[in-house]
Order: structure tokens, then C-alpha cells, then sequence
């Protein structure tokens, strides 16, 4: 069960923060299209609200009214396993404790099997990681434990990406594992002298959204308790071996141009790979474009540094989703033509050099490259401002098995002539670190294959071992 998700925890004391949290979750819906959910704390009780869909969907404003609550986290899922599935909404609750707890987790645990199988749970006995490790902190606390002991005493042996919010009587717990591989940051509400509120959240545009300033990343290892006297710290997890691992993907793909991940602006990051790729792969061309959304700000860099002029040779349908979890690739290819419509006056007859962030499968670029050309384009040199992708995530992004990669099955040369492309180049992992201004601290196991954290499954080859 794979879960690369958006996560949020409000507390505005003396208010209900339901709403708030719900234009949080609004501002990560990018992070999980297939359902939402929120946990409210009011009264000695916690609330569950949690269904398939949007976040628009799942809340109307009934539902947030009745919710209420002084302290609240949220949750928006994104998981390509199988069909929708309601029991895997999160948060997940259990009713250990005085009035229970609710849990939301971002990432993925690589070490489910081995967690469970030592707790003497079977496979049936949990929905996904985050129920599991519901279990396990319910066990804890039913052994008398406290939630934030049995958060120390669980999380010590769970293995991967965790980037949680945990709701109880009367607090909120914001963790993140020891190596930090998916975001979480700290917001206050009002002046610092005198806060009114706090804000944690995968990324930083919902705090925007709240009017809440950014105050710093929660720490890899570390928990942040916020109640209605204040904000709390603890080294909850031991450090990992070496420097934060947060993931380049977020950089790449992942999060909204406008968030700052730590402290550097993921738009301008992107128009960076975008500079750096006209240095290192020039071509000839008339127009050079972006592909919506994602691959936009690097297309703004590689016609600034190259001197093409930029231009928008494509339109998106702004109603649509993310496309590529579809399972089927016709289904995929279908879906790239209900998303992006090709301009054609401004593409016949030019030389295009197309900006995407990532190739993956390579199937929608296949698609996108075959639109453009029965646009009359001329010729389309494609850049790309991610290194080849070649090696699944098991922290957190959801891709396909290592075969289904197309930088896993063909060299260079192989992908672009299965892509359709006149040339083809990707911007090279040094350029890359460089651009998001992290040399050292990162994870980009998806492009080297070097895994800082066990996985659950044995690679081929000589790399990707632990
Ligand atoms: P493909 O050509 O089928 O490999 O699809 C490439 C497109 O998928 C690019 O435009 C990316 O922006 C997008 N993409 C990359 N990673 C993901 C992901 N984990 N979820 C959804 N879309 C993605």
C-alpha cells in the first residue's frame, strides 16, 4: 500500500480550526486526489471525517461546521494501489487513551511486514502502513504507555519515510522520521510575542493560505507537541547516519512552486534546472515551452539562459487532475489528450524545445510528443529537468516497478526513439543538486539507486543494495 499524501495540524485555541484545516488541505490537494479526511478534537472527543474524493468534495460546509474543534489534522491521499478504497482514508483512529487518537501519515514504512509480523499481526489485520502503525501505538497505550512514549517506542523501529500528525485529548504531535525524506514544516498564527495559533504542514502554501508564517522545518527525528499553552520540542527518534535525506522529487515534481522547502523556493529551484539544462544540452529552436504545470519554470530558465524566446504551446484543462497513476497505458495516453490541448498557431512549423520535469514511464510524453507533431510542429528537442528516473520510490512517491521505468529499459538513444522526440537530453544529477542549492542533502535514490534507508524488496544489480 503506497501512500504519498498531504498532511496538515491546526490549533487556533479559543477557535474551531476545521475551516482553517480545510483550506490547508486545500492548498496540498496536488499531494492526493483519491480522498480526504480531517480529525477534530472538541468536547473529550475526536471526529473522523473521511471519503473518497477531492477535498472540495469530501467537506461541504455542513460538515465543517459540525466538525468544529479547538485542534484539528487533515489528510488528502494519493495512492495508485488498486481501485479507491474507502477504509484507507486517513486519518486513521483508535480508540486508545482517554479520548482515543487520529493519525495521518505522509510516506511510506519499508519495513510494514516486519513490524507486523512481530507484533504477531497477520497481513488481514491491518488496511496500510498508517493503520499498522495505529495498531502498534494503541497497543502501547493500552500497556499504559503515553501517546508520545508509544510514538517514541513504535517509530524507533519503523523503517523509511514518515512525515505524521497525530491528534489526541487536548494536543497535536507533528513527527517526522530520521532521515526527513518527506517535508514538514512549523507555522504561527498572529505575532510572535503572542501566537494565536499554530500551523504544521507538508508544505508551506497551506500555512500561506491560513495566514500563518512559516517559522522553520520540523527537524528529521523530531516531534513538535503544540497545545492550546504553546509549542513543544523533543528529540523523539535517534539521527540517522549523515545529513537530512528530503526528497529531490519534491524539488523535481512534487510540491507547488510556491513552497519553501528548506528555505529555498521550489519555483525558482525549477527555472534553475532550467538555466543549467540550456548550458549543458543547447539546441537550435525557435520557441522554447513549458509543459503544464510542472515543467513551466524550468522552460521560463532554459529560454532565459538560451535567449529562445519562451512561449505557451499547450493548454490545460485546469479541471483535470494528475494523470499518471492511471493504470493502463491507453487509458494514460487518453488521458494526456483530456488534459493538455496543443496551440496550434503558435506551434506549426517551429522548432520546439519542449521542458518537462520528468520522464517516468515515458508513456504520456510518448503521447504529448505525438501532439505536438500532428500540430505541425517541425521539430521537438525535449529536456528534461530531472536525471533519468530509473530506480523506484519506497518513501513516499508512488511509481512503478523498476521494469516499468523507461530509463530502467532503454539507454539514451532507446528512449528518445521511443518517445518520438528529434532530441532528447536530461539534466545531469550535479546540475541538479546544484540547482536546489542541496548538495549534500538529499535523497535521489529514484535517479542513483543508492537507498539511505532499508527497502522492503531486493534490487537487481550492484546498486540499490543496503
Ligand atoms: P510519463 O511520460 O508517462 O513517464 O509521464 C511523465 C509525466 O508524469 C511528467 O509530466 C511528470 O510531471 C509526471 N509525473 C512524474 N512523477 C509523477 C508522479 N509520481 N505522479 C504523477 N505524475 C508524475
Amino acid at each position: 500500500m503506497k501512500e504519498a499524501c498531504g498532511v496538515v495540524g491546526v490549533v487556533t485555541p479559543g477557535r474551531d480550526a476545521a475551516w482553517s484545516c480545510y483550506d490547508a488541505l486545500y492548498a496540498l490537494q496536488h499531494r492526493g486526489q483519491e480522498s480526504a479526511g480531517m480529525a477534530a478534537y472538541q468536547d473529550g472527543r475526536i471526529t473522523v471525517t473521511k471519503d473518497n474524493g477531492l477535498v472540495s468534495h469530501v467537506f461541504a460546509d455542513a460538515a465543517l461546521s459540525a466538525l468544529g474543534g479547538e485542534l484539528v489534522i487533515g489528510h488528502t491521499r494519493y495512492s495508485t494501489s488498486g481501485s479507491a478504497n474507502w477504509t484507507a482514508a486517513q486519518p486513521v483512529y483508535r480508540s486508545a487513551g482517554s479520548a482515543g487518537f487520529a493519525l495521518a501519515h505522509n510516506g511510506n514504512l519499508t519495513n510494514t511486514a516486519a513490524l507486523a509480523a512481530a507484533a504477531g499481526l497477520e497481513t488481514s489485520h491491518y488496511l496500510s502502513d498508517s493503520d499498522l502503525v495505529a495498531e502498534l501505538l494503541a497497543r502501547e497505550i493500552e500497556r499504559g504507555a503515553t501517546l508520545p512514549a508509544a510514538l517514541a517506542e513504535v517509530l524507533a523501529r519503523a523503517e523509511g519515510a514518515f512525515s505524521m500528525v497525530v491528534l489526541e485529548a487536548g494536543a497535536l504531535h507533528a513527527v517526522r522520521d530520521p532521515h526527513g525524506f518527506r517535508p514538514l514544516c512549523l507555522g504561527r498564527l498572529g505575532p510572535p510575542e503572542a501566537p494565536t495559533g499554530w500551523v504544521a504542514a507538508s508544505e508551506s502554501p497551506a500555512l500561506d493560505v491560513v495566514g500563518a508564517t512559516l517559522v522553520r522545518e520540523v527537524e528529521p527525528g523530531e516531534m513538535v507537541t503544540i497545545t492550546a499553552s504553546g509549542v513543544t520540542t523533543t528529540r523523539l527518534l535517534a539521527p540517522a547516519a549523515g545529513p537530512q535525506r528530503l526528497c529531490i522529487f519534491e524539488f523535481v515534481y512534487f510540491a507547488r512552486p510556491d513552497a519553501y522547502l528548506l528555505g529555498h523556493q521550489v519555483h525558482s529551484a525549477r527555472r534553475r534546472m532550467g538555466e543549467r539544462l540550456a548550458h549543458a544540452a543547447p539546441v537550435a529552436a525557435d520557441l522554447v515551452m513549458g509543459v503544464p504545470d510542472s515543467g513551466v519554470p524550468a522552460a521560463e530558465g532554459y529560454a532565459q539562459a538560451s535567449g529562445i524566446p519562451f512561449g505557451h504551446g499547450l493548454v490545460k484543462n485546469r479541471y483535470i487532475g494528475r494523470t499518471f497513476i492511471a493504470p493502463d497505458p491507453a487509458q494514460r495516453a487518453a488521458g494526456v489528450r483530456r488534459k493538455l490541448n496543443a496551440l496550434r498557431e503558435t506551434i506549426t512549423g517551429r522548432r520546439l524545445v519542449v521542458v518537462d520535469d520528468s520522464i517516468v514511464r515515458g508513456t504520456t510524453t510518448r503521447a504529448l510528443v505525438a501532439m505536438l507533431r500532428e500540430a505541425g510542429a517541425a521539430e521537438v528537442h525535449l529536456r528534461i529537468s530531472s536525471p533519468p528516473f530509473a530506480w523506484p520510490c519506497y518513501y513516499g512517491i508512488d511509481t512503478p516497478t523498476r521494469d516499468e521505468l523507461l530509463a530502467a529499459r532503454y539507454d539514451l538513444a532507446g528512449m528518445r526513439d521511443f518517445i518520438g522526440c528529434d532530441s532528447l537530453a536530461f539534466i545531469s544529477l550535479a546540475d541538479l543538486r546544484d540547482a536546489v542549492g542541496l548538495a549534500e542533502g538529499c535523497c535521489d535514490a529514484c535517479l542513483t539507486g543508492e537507498y539511505p534507508a532499508p527497502i522492503p524488496v531486493t534490487l537487481d544489480g550492484a546498486r540499490g543494495r543496503w
